[in-house]
């Protein structure tokens, strides 16, 4: 298994996943029944924080296809069409609003038909090549969906079944009020204005696929083979995006005041550190707030820690400091500021001679 579809997805939207697969043979199940570390003092969850899950099996099989058309070329012989067209539409595409209008569509459903009638309403805006790369992957799902619905679906759906009502149903069912009331309060997050529902699919492919749609917000995580807390923590961290990106314009959360503070900070460094402490802080609330034994993601696997290796220092000092009490919000976005690369002088401009 390879890393390549995670290198190419935007880094603020990558979850390394496939990494769970590696760490989960090195970790036992956790059980179900963890150990809660229940905070005192947090204000009740809105119901509209809560955080649902449902299985959409047109999404299981655009991931499918995704994960096919970035392997070896006859990965998948009976969809050969349908990745070939994956392929090229991949080709085609210039711009993100491709894939993001191709999942829209899949977890909108609500069924084939309405999903292959998605080509008949594409924005103007979009350029010819976007436009005919969204016609060729919503045509391959179309066209393979008969087939997958009767041979390959229903074992992935049982697959899916058993993760999602274990985990996504039952385990987080159980944890979720503690995470989100502490992960609210301490990004200083608002409710959204319409709920959040995850999507387990079974392979790895460009992770952490986000969107909108007029049913709520979703993301979609890939689950197979990670133990339990780790598709925990995943969720977590993907929420976390989720909540972020869809702050309503009141909002001063925390992300947004690091943002608004970070002008010197160097934009890659900070995006970096950014993605870095949203994934830090979700395994570390799994640890202190679900199972004191628990080894976040980073602890298990060296790929996704270099990345975020420079900023180590900053999460385990005031962003643990802040968990805990000990700093306030300011405190610990200037102390954790301070840390950061400053952004390069801006270039002296080739046409202003003399200046
Ligand atoms: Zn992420």
């Amino acid at each position: 298994m390879g890393y390549d579809g995670a290198m190419k997805s935007s880094p603020s939207k990558v979850f390394p996943a496939a990494l769970l697969a590696a760490a989960a043979l090195v970790l036992p199940m956790s059980p179900v029944s963890a150990p809660a570390h229940a905070q005192a003092g947090g204000k009740p969850l809105p119901s509209i924080a809560r955080v649902g899950s449902e299985l959409n099996m047109f999404i299981e099989l655009h991931n499918h296809l995704l994960f096919a058309s970035r392997a070896d070329e006859d990965a998948l012989p009976e969809y050969r069409s349908a990745v070939k067209a994956y392929r090229d539409a991949k080709e085609l595409a210039k711009d993100p609003a491709v894939m993001q209008t191709v999942t829209d569509a899949c977890i909108a459903g609500p069924d084939i038909t309405a999903i292959g009638s998605t080509v008949t309403r594409l924005p103007a805006t979009m350029s010819p090549a976007d436009q005919e790369a969204v016609r060729k992957m919503i045509g391959a799902i179309v066209s393979a969906w008969p087939r997958f619905e009767r041979t390959e679906g229903p074992e992935h759906r049982r697959s899916l079944q058993t993760i999602w009502s274990r985990v996504m149903l039952k385990h987080w069912g159980l944890v979720q009020d503690r995470l989100l009331t502490k992960l609210y309060e301490k990004f200083a997050f608002l409710p959204l204005d319409k709920s959040i529902t995850l999507y387990p699919v079974l392979e790895t492919t460009e992770l952490g696929v986000s969107g909108s749609t007029a049913q709520g917000y979703y993301a979609v995580i890939p689950v197979m083979k990670a133990p339990n807390l780790m598709i925990i923590e995943e969720m977590l961290h993907e929420v976390t995006h989720v909540i972020d990106q869809y702050q309503p314009p009141a909002s001063q959360s925390v992300l947004i005041r690091i943002r608004r503070r970070a002008g010197h900070v160097d934009p890659q460094a900070l995006n970096s550190f950014m993605h870095g402490l949203i994934t830090w802080n979700a395994g570390e609330l799994v640890r202190r707030l679900v199972s004191a034994d628990y080894k976040p993601l980073i602890d298990v696997s060296s790929p996704m820690r270099e990345p975020l290796a420079p900023y180590l220092a900053n999460y385990e000092g005031p962003w643990a400091g802040y968990l805990e009490d000990k700093l306030t919000a300011d405190q610990a976005i200037d102390g954790m500021l301070a840390g950061l690369k400053p952004a390069p002088p801006p270039a002296a401009s080739p046409a202003a001679p003399g200046s």
